[in-house]
């Protein structure tokens, strides 16, 4: 078994990234290489912008490759509850962002020709408990009559036309969206971004940045790999654990989520198990999220623990996973594992997405575990908003206080992930 991303590990090599220091000048600085650096990197180069993108790592190396390869439209969140909190309007416009940023990948895939085997086949939010469904049903109901009405309750009745399983009693299939092999999408957009003329460095850590001295506008950004000056600069880190980023810090909470890759499986039991071939999620808090990868293997991910990830803590995670898909599908349950990973998830205090300027520098961030969409999307806003176009930002308005307690070190998550666990058996 690897303990590796299956989706790092099968896509092409990267071989437009720079070699050598990092100098000189750039209009635009976008720290960090996951989707919402590339992508931003890709509309401003687009526009004439000379860019310059510095990953601390391997491009893509973040969440953007290690994730469960689902592009889901709807917001992370219930959206019943999500009406109580914001008001219909608000939460309607959250949902309508995020069928936008669906539709924004889409778009890029095909303008960019970006081959990452997209499939349109949509999402089903599974229910775990017949009281689920009940709440399914309501959500249904606002939703269509709200905001997307290209969405369908499945009854327990119809549950097995979907899905191999005696775990669910039904389920809510959203049509928009799909699931892509995100190796591939990434190295397609960052190829993109080239293109477009942005310089792309990896193993490049921000260790600083300052403001030009002299009364001169712009940034000076120090990384491992040299200092580059530039006019403006974006933070599109996610939960990044180093570098100067203490005030995101304590608005993030970073919470580990993980997955294993079973070996290839036969088409037939495929078929039979996952015909229609969906992005699943399934709706307890400590929920599970699975899908079928183009090479006929089942990837299965969960919020297994709530710690941070590093390999031994994620083979540990990898074993309490694979004895829930072997619960969930027992006709599975001898499947070989071939990889196991995890990666850390930017959630937010209210599970919405945060964008903006603070001190000068912009910033796209706090996807909340619902993001390879939005980072996607947001990547193409910001370089709007970074134009002047502020009114193009669909979370621009919303405040963004630190998460009460946190100082920067999430001492916090063991009791959440406890606080969820019981929950889960009550609810
Ligand atoms: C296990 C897991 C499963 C997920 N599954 C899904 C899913 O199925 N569907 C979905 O919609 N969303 C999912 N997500 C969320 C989604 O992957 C993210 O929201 C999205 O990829 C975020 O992209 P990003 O570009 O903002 O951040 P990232 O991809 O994390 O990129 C940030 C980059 O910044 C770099 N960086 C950090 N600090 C510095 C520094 N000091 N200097 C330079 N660079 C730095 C990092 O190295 C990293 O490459 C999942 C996330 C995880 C972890």
């Amino acid at each position: 078994m690897k303990l590796d991303s299956y989706w790092l590990d099968t896509a092409p090599p990267l071989v437009s990234a720079c070699e050598g220091p990092v100098e000189g000048h750039a209009d635009v600085v976008v720290i960090g290489g996951g989707f919402t650096g590339l992508s931003a990197a890709q509309a401003l180069g687009r526009r004439g912008a000379r860019v310059t993108v510095l990953d601390a790592g391997r491009i893509g190396g973040g969440a953007s490759g290690r994730n469960g390869g689902q592009v889901n439209t709807g917001v992370a969140q219930d959206f019943v509850a999500l009406v109580a909190q914001l008001g219909v309007e608000r939460a309607s416009a959250c949902y309508r962002a995020y069928s936008d940023a669906v539709d924004t990948v889409e778009r890029l895939i095909r303008e960019e020709n970006i081959d990452c085997n997209y499939l349109a086949s949509g999402k089903l939010k599974l229910a775990s408990k017949p009281h689920h469904l009940e709440h399914l049903e309501k959500t249904a109901e606002l939703i269509r009559r709200e905001v997307d009405t290209d969405i369908e309750l499945i009854g327990r009745d119809r549950i097995r036309s979907e899905i191999q399983s005696d775990s669910f009693y039904g389920g809510l299939l959203q049509r928009h969206g799909g699931q892509m092999h995100m190796g591939r999408f990434t190295v397609g957009l960052a190829d993109a971004a080239v293109r477009h003329g942005a310089k792309l460095y990896e193993h490049a850590a921000v260790s600083a940045i300052a403001k030009n001295s002299s009364g001169a506008s712009g940034y000076r950004i120090t990384t491992a790999r040299g200092e580059v000056r530039a006019k403006q600069v974006l933070i599109a880190t996610g939960p990044s654990c180093h570098g100067p980023f203490g005030w995101y810090r304590r608005r993030l909470a970073p919470v580990g989520s993980f997955i294993v890759v079973t070996g290839p499986l036969s088409p037939e039991l495929l078929a039979h198990v996952f015909p229609n071939r969906r992005a699943y999620t399934t709706t307890r808090l400590m929920h599970n999220y699975f899908r079928v990868t183009p090479d006929s293997r089942l990837l299965f991910g969960g919020r297994a623990r709530f710690t941070a990830s590093e390999q031994p803590s994620d083979a540990k995670s990898g074993r309490i996973l694979q004895q829930g898909l072997a619960a969930m599908f027992p006709m599975l349950a001898s499947a070989r594992i071939d990889y196991c990973w995890g990666g850390l998830v930017d959630m937010t205090a209210d599970r919405l997405p945060h964008a903006g300027q603070h001190d000068g520098i912009y910033y796209s961030m706090g996807y909340s575990g619902h993001g390879t969409q939005m980072s996607t999307h947001m990547g193409q806003v910001m370089a709007d908003v970074m134009d002047g176009h502020e009114e193009r930002n669909p979370w621009g308005s919303a405040e963004w206080p630190a998460i009460p307690g946190h100082t920067g070190n999430p001492w916090f998550l063991p009791l959440v992930g406890t606080y969820y666990r019981i929950k889960d058996i009550f609810y």
